[in-house]
């Protein structure tokens, strides 16, 4: 049945995500077992050689890391597997588009991004959850930034047809590569150093919950065009009629 086999693509789409998390978690907890063995040598030693106590300290401080490290991780793996059914509301996506660039735009001056924000007067209202979609425009901006240089444009676009709304984020940034374009919504896919690899797959998560769709173009060095579609608020009411 269907509920069956959406079922089991949730229970491996968990269980890629706990592989993940344990593959990440591997060196931070190697790490803190290494230095919590040897602040335990070195404790024995102490009475002998006061100078060990910095090299004490420096072992701690490597522990502290990596449990902060730990917590990020966990604390990002929560977030990505809560079930969480959208809080459906009627919401303006023009209007929240820009709290999240008002929200956004310290970060976006700092790295010398230009946005310019071209929508349709009278945009649909949508049915969503305000936080949700709060957090995919969030991402999406997020990465556009961090694939642009100073001096980048961030253009984005909305407009709606009879049956959904539409947006599109443009960047000038880096783009992406061939290879890398099926890999977009897989948890931890990143090619940044201190990247999760989980905002697509999050993005792409709420959107399917809302009943919407997420489409990403890219050519490599000319840019990257993200386009999300969420369902008008009264297009099922029309569907029903018909
Ligand atoms: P993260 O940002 O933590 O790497 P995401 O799931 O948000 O994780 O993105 C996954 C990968 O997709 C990024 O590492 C990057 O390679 C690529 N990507 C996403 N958005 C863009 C974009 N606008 N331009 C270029 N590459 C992008
Ligand atoms: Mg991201």
């Amino acid at each position: 049945s269907t509920e069956a086999r959406i079922e089991s693509e949730r229970t491996s789409s968990v269980l890629l995500l706990a592989g993940g998390v344990a593959h990440e978690l591997g060196n931070p907890l190697n790490s803190l077992t290494i230095h919590l063995q040897l602040v335990e040598r070195k404790l024995k030693k102490l009475r002998a050689a006061e100078r060990e106590t910095e090299s004490i300290a420096q072992s701690i401080q490597v522990c502290r890391d990596e449990v902060k490290r730990l917590d990020g991780i966990i604390t990002n793996f929560l977030e990505a597997i809560r079930p969480r059914p959208p809080n459906l509301g009627e919401v303006r996506l023009a209007e929240l588009l820009d709290e999240v660039l008002t929200f956004q735009h310290r970060e976006l001056a700092d790295r010398g991004i230009a946005v310019e924000v071209e929508t349709e007067a009278e945009l649909p209202v949508v049915m969503a959850d305000r936080d949700q979609v709060k957090q995919v425009f969030f991402n999406l901006v997020k990465n556009a930034a961090e694939a642009m240089q100073p001096g980048g444009r961030l253009k984005i676009r909305s407009w709606a047809d009879d049956e959904n709304v539409h947006l599109a984020f443009a960047d000038s940034g880096a783009g992406i590569k061939q290879d890398d374009l099926t890999r977009l919504f897989q948890p931890y896919h990143t090619t940044k150093s201190g990247g999760h690899g989980l905002g697509l797959m999050i993005v792409q998560r709420i959107l399917h919950e809302h009943g919407g769709q997420i489409g990403i173009e890219s050519k490599e060095g000319i840019g990257t065009v993200v386009t999300i579609h969420l369902p008008r608020r009264d297009r099922r009411v029309r569907m029903l009629k018909n």
